[in-house]
């Protein structure tokens, strides 16, 4: 790996570590999830654990380890009664470092787990166990090579391996009380829970739209982006399929959400689980919504597989992810997106009546479009 892409990976953790290492005040009590002062009020959410010890609980017993108060400093102080609160404000950095590694596993192990699981159930289903079935549906005309899928998976399990550093990095800075994770506080119920999600959709889809476009610029490109869009027709597997650079980018959603959205874990969870569904979703080669739907209300907000795929093969248009709202606004839509989708339903249209008009016809030639971008 190049120097600075080390550099890039290594930048975040130490960042963290230097704000964990902040001096804190004898006074106060850093619980599992937040900063407490005498008024009985967090100052900031900390601790953040994040999405790894909300699918490892071993790890919320190993933060409970040292110097548990599992009571409120004071009497009316109900912000924080979790057992899994603990003193960590004079935490030495080793022991801030061997929580952040742990987490970090776990952050690792969870995105893994579901990775495997959502990209290899859509593998199976669509090329080994029934492919005759959905054939109808397949959006490109060619068969992923093993060549692809190894490659697709490879540089997935680089990325997982990243957004791991990343979580680490995270669970440093939550550590001194810089992110906003809540586990018990009553300001938040379940109306704010439910909010939450949809505020984080909204932003990871705002970030991705406008972090994708920037990787498109022909000096980022290469450099970047380039590693996703070595499928044209990309499989399940290909969902974190980024060159390292591009994988920090796309984990920087997570510091984003945390440091701005009073997020619970389990709300960071499902997220996550959101996350990976629509992006297997959007690279699983067929179109799985219902004949008609890029035309209703329903598939104006929402993209498609179809509207990923034609991302892939032309470079240029569709760069949204959950919504189809900033490629409208933007006008960055492909003109032959609702052609190419009544396409995967084995609709042609009336001016392709010469016979030419499967999925081949529409594609562009990939090197030029390669090469150029
Ligand atoms: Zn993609
Ligand atoms: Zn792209």
């Amino acid at each position: 790996m190049k120097r600075r892409t080390w550099l890039f990976l290594v930048l975040p953790v130490v960042l963290s570590a230097a704000i964990s290492c902040r001096p804190a005040a004898a006074t106060k009590t850093i619980s599992f999830v937040g900063v407490q002062d005498g008024q009985s009020r967090y100052r900031s959410m900390g601790l953040n654990i994040g999405y790894a010890g909300y699918w490892f609980p071993q790890f919320h017993a190993g933060t409970a380890g040292g110097g548990v108060s599992d009571r409120p400093t004071h009497e009316n102080d109900h912000s924080v009664v979790s057992p899994l609160s603990v003193r960590v404000a004079r935490l030495p950095l080793l022991q801030k470092l061997t929580r952040a590694l742990r987490a970090s596993l776990g952050a690792t192990f969870g995105n893994l787990l579901w990775y495997a699981l959502l990209a290899g159930a859509a593998s199976l289903l669509f090329y080994v166990l029934f492919p005759r079935f959905f054939r109808r549906r397949r959006i490109a005309d060619a068969d992923p090579s093993r060549q692809q899928v190894s490659r697709e998976i490879f540089h997935s399990l680089r990325s997982l391996a990243i957004f791991g550093l990343v979580a680490a990095g995270v669970v440093l800075a939550a550590l001194s009380g810089w992110t906003r994770i809540y586990i018990n506080d009553d300001r938040y119920g379940w109306p704010w829970f439910i909010t939450s999600i949809v505020l984080i959709i909204l932003l990871h889809d705002a970030y991705f739209y406008w972090t994708h476009r920037l990787m498109h610029h022909p000096r980022l490109f290469r450099r970047m982006h380039h590693t996703h869009h070595l499928s044209t027709s990309p499989t399940p597997w290909a969902a974190y399929a980024f060159s390292p650079a591009e994988a920090l980018v796309q984990a920087g959603i997570g510091p984003l959400i945390v440091f701005t959205i009073p997020t619970h874990p389990a709300a960071f969870g499902l997220f996550m689980l959101w996350q990976i569904s629509f992006n297997v979703m959007g690279h699983c080669g067929h179109e799985l919504f219902p004949r008609g739907f890029v035309t209703s209300p329903a598939g104006r907000l929402l993209n498609t597989t179809t509207h990923h795929a034609l991302h892939h093969e032309k470079f240029r248009t569709n760069f949204g992810l959950y919504f189809n709202v900033w490629d409208r606004l933007i006008g960055t839509n492909h003109p032959e997106y609702e052609v190419r989708f009544d396409r995967a339903h084995g609709v042609m249209p009336a001016t392709g009546a010469d016979g030419d008009v499967g999925p081949k016809h529409l594609q562009v030639t990939q090197p030029q479009a390669r090469t150029k971008k």
